[in-house]
């Protein structure tokens, strides 16, 4: 039987620290939330590893150290409403969940929705609501949010996103073309005025919508 706590210990120490995050509310959280439960069980003893896993469907849950610092990014304090566009395993939505009032996210795909919220449902993240459908619309019933996080590769800032941020609010996006992103943060002033900065350099599977990129034959689904 593996030692998933000390595993998880050993991710902080090695990945995240190093590299510089510092919020010790992301680090509690990384260093709480069972990342192996969000792989098939033949991957668990990767599962801390610093690198992305496949997840079914063509997708990945990231490497660690991509969820760490978009969710550090976000700067949460425990009583936001945040929107995450590419659920994927869950685990991003479940670090999030530890560290804000309420999550709602959305995936593109059904079987991997619905895997997400069982994982989801057996941990016990009854603050996670999520939904089936595509993404870079938003979510209008639950909007706005003081925060939104895209865990998927795009083209460009979704408009339907920007609209449902908070004016102080904080989204991140990775930004480019299919095969290569900068991590973007991008600031909705009050007023509405956008700020945006550069982050480090990402590589994410696409976000595929009406807002993202245009489903072709080398996507599934
Ligand atoms: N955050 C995830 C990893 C996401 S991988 C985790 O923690 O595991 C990116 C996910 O975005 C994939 O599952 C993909 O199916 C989904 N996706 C792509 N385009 C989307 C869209 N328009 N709306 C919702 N989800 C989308």
């Amino acid at each position: 039987m593996q030692n998933f706590d000390s595993m998880r210990k050993r991710m902080v120490e090695t990945q995240l620290i190093p590299r510089g995050i510092k919020d010790p509310r992301v680090i509690n959280a990384m260093l709480k939330v069972p990342r192996h439960l969000f792989v098939e069980e033949a991957l668990w003893n990767q599962a801390y590893g610093d690198h992305a896993l496949p997840i079914g469907e063509g997708q990945t849950i990231s490497q660690p150290y991509m969820v760490a610092i978009m969710t550090e990014l976000l700067e949460l304090k425990g009583a936001e409403k945040v929107l995450e566009i590419g659920t994927g395993s869950g685990y991003q939505a479940a670090v999030l969940a530890e560290l804000c009032a309420k999550v709602c996210t959305i995936e593109r795909i059904g079987a991997l929705g619905m895997r997400a919220r069982k994982v989801l449902d057996f941990l016990g993240y009854s603050n996670v609501a999520v939904r089936t459908l595509d993404g870079t619309y938003g979510w209008r019933d639950e909007a706005p949010f003081d925060g939104i996080i895209v865990t998927a590769a795009s083209p460009d800032i979704p408009r339907p996103l920007f609209e449902q941020l908070k004016e102080g609010g904080r989204m991140l996006v990775p930004i480019g073309d299919r095969y290569l992103q900068t991590l973007t943060l991008v600031i909705k002033k009050p007023g509405g005025q956008m700020i945006t900065k550069s982050s480090i350099g990402c590589v994410f599977v696409p976000l595929l919508g009406a807002y993202g990129f245009k489903l072709d034959g080398r996507d599934n689904g």
